[in-house]
């Protein structure tokens, strides 16, 4: 069922639920084989840290695995351990934040990848690693400066081989800065810096495999994308491509329902702060979705939604529950009526501009309390 089905039948959903989030599995699965005709000659991962985005691992992950997808990223052990047992056991699931400082069985009892992040971590993991565990990935920094061996502790690291004794190094990772940026020089001085890396460490490691690509580091052309690549965001349908129209499909379909219509019958403000005025005669709709839901507040007096195909501004603050919207331009708003607050009329990144943020934040904020209902997959 499409997602355009599913708001037809809102009035099947449960009352009590304020919105309903719909995510469209057909989606993910075409996002992901758009991402493999980008990279053709690679092996394409899939990013599902932080719940598959926010959208739900468990019901994304196996979706992309039919698709074809053989790796899987998250970044705590607990996230692999969770997914684990929704896919099957030829699944590669690894874990970014590798392992935690004391001990990696709970890495090795779910046969989770660690990615080695720093010496402390790979002393960590060589106490684990000869019995029983899966292989690991070894991140190089080349210039994020967040998680990644330096430069000198790669050069300790060959100084010292013997500390990856009974590793398997499967692959040499490294991550971008500014892949969302083109032009930007750090791209290219990244890509060099990794390969230098690669050469030093080639003597301890072989010739291990090589990623570098995130989503919109696949876009800066087929140097960066080496053995595999690590998309995350683009499979979600944020436009991690930069350029218009977005090759990926929107996914997220939020839709509220209006609670109530207030004809106003003097001008006056609208909501807390008395942040917006309104003058008689205005048709003002409040809809069951707020700040605790993951709705920015920063929508404040800014946000959109549509009304069938009727845009209709947000007016005054996004509070903990509520929105108020300005209807008087779409007569058809009543009581029940459903709007789109998310979806094909409002793609998640025009949302997280407004909101003076990134698509990944809106993504990976979205509530709880949303009725969720996944369509497609094939499943
Ligand atoms: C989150 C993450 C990714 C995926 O990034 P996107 O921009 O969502 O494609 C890839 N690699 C690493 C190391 C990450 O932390």
């Amino acid at each position: 069922m499409s997602p355009s089905k599913v708001i037809d039948r809102l009035d099947s959903i449960p009352p009590g639920r304020g919105a309903t989030l719909v995510i469209d599995l057909d989606a993910v699965a075409a996002n992901y084989r758009r991402l493999v005709e980008a990279a053709p000659a690679a092996e394409v991962a899939a990013v599902v840290k932080a719940d598959a985005y926010g959208l739900g691992a468990e019901r994304v992950a196996p979706v992309l695995w039919r698709a074809g997808c053989r790796t899987f990223f998250v970044a705590l052990a607990n996230e692999g351990a969770a997914l684990r047992p929704h896919l099957p056991d030829g699944a590669a699931i690894a874990v970014l934040n590798g392992p935690a400082l004391g001990g990696g069985d709970a890495l090795a009892d779910h046969f989770l990848m660690p990615v080695l992040n720093d010496l402390d971590q790979i002393d960590a993991w060589r106490a684990v690693a000869a019995a029983r565990a899966p292989p690991a990935i070894l991140h190089v920094d080349t210039g994020m400066n967040r998680l990644g061996l330096s430069a000198a502790e790669v050069d300790r690291l060959v100084a010292e081989p013997k500390r990856l004794a009974g590793i398997a190094v499967a692959m040499v990772m490294s991550h971008l800065a500014c892949a969302d940026e083109p032009r930007h020089p750090m791209n290219r001085a990244q890509l060099a810096a990794f390969a230098t890396a690669r050469a030093a460490l080639e003597p301890v490691v072989g010739m291990a495999r090589a990623s570098l690509a995130n989503a919109p580091g696949i876009f800066l052309g087929a140097d960066y994308h080496l053995d595999m690549v690590r998309p995350g965001v683009a499979i979600y349908g944020v436009n991690a491509h930069g350029g218009d129209p977005n090759p990926f499909r929107q996914v997220v379909h939020l839709y509220g329902r209006i609670q109530q219509i207030r004809h106003v019958d003097r001008d006056m403000t609208v909501g807390y702060g008395a942040a917006h005025r309104v003058r008689r005669g205005a048709r003002l709709a409040t809809v069951a979705v707020g700040y605790a839901d993951g709705y920015p507040r920063s929508l404040s007096n800014r946000g959109r939604a549509f009304i069938g195909e009727t845009p209709v501004p947000l007016v005054g603050r996004v509070s903990m529950d509520l929105i108020t919207l300005d209807v008087s331009a779409a007569p058809a708003a009543l009581p029940g009526s459903s709007v789109e607050l998310i979806g094909a009329h409002l793609p998640v990144d025009e949302v997280a501009e407004a909101a003076g943020t990134i698509g990944y934040e809106i993504l990976t904020a979205l509530g709880r309390r949303y009725h969720r209902v996944y369509v497609g997959g094939g499943a």
